[in-house]
């Protein structure tokens, strides 16, 4: 392969890798796993104000419980005073008849705002496993966005190694100051190291260059230097005598 042939190529496989390189950044799945996981972090703030409003509830629920139990008790107790017959004072019966119906009366209270307490519990326990739900789901799909990347990314990874074996095989064709001075020009030149003279024009820079330089050029190497830009500038591609 002659010289212009073998640095256009080069060019052409650079310029492909750094595209499929820019393809690979840009990925929509790995912006959607960033905003997916952005989701399942709020998801997790809000669970945790779930989880500490059902653990408040739970404790008030077993609160009341514990009251209730201590009311039943006391209720027992004064029921077997009364029944036991040991009290014959009349006063003191009264008085204990008296104590009995307010600790009915307590329990019957507490059991409504055990009721309530009760019915706040059984929501949050809803909206928790709502949000859990949630959450789960969201994984599920991270986990598929994740597979997606992979899978495109991977191919885009396998195009870059071959891009990059194809490259690596047209630089050693080429001379190492021909190589040199196209590496200096990619990387001062926005990447493009080389262009080629078209109707008189850079394809590079596509500067209209003056006919003088334009004849000098054309009556010159197939390789040459774009006067505007200093890229490597391909004049003619020859036929290959190979
Ligand atoms: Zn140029």
């Amino acid at each position: 392969m002659n010289k212009a042939r073998g640095l256009l190529s080069l060019s052409e496989q650079d310029l492909g890798i750094v595209r499929a390189q820019k393809r690979l950044d840009e990925i929509p799945e790995k912006h959607a796993v960033l905003e997916l996981r952005k989701k399942i972090r709020e998801f997790e703030g809000v669970r945790v104000k779930a989880q500490a409003y059902v653990d408040e509830a739970r404790r008030m629920v077993s609160k009341d419980e514990d009251e209730a139990a201590s009311l039943d008790e006391k209720i027992e107790t004064e029921q077997a005073k009364i029944i036991s017959g040991a009290i014959t004072n009349p006063k003191e019966l009264q008085n204990l008849s008296r104590e009995l119906d307010a600790l009915r009366r307590r329990k019957d209270k507490l059991e409504n705002t055990t009721i309530g307490v009760m019915e706040k519990l059984e929501n949050g326990t809803a909206q928790l496993a709502k949000i859990d739900k949630a959450i789960a789901m969201a994984h599920e799909k991270e986990a598929a966005l994740i597979r997606e990347f992979q899978a495109k990314g991977g191919a885009l990874q396998h195009e870059i190694a071959v891009m990059k074996g194809k490259r690596d095989a047209l630089a050693k064709g080429l001379s190492g100051d021909l190589m040199e001075r196209y590496e200096h020009a990619r990387e001062t030149k926005h990447g493009i190291g080389v262009g080629v003279l078209r109707s008189g024009s850079c394809s590079a820079c596509r500067m209209e260059l003056p006919s003088e330089r334009v004849q000098a050029l054309e009556s010159g190497p197939d390789v040459a230097v774009c006067p505007n830009c200093k890229r490597l500038l391909v004049v003619r591609v020859a036929e290959d005598h190979e």
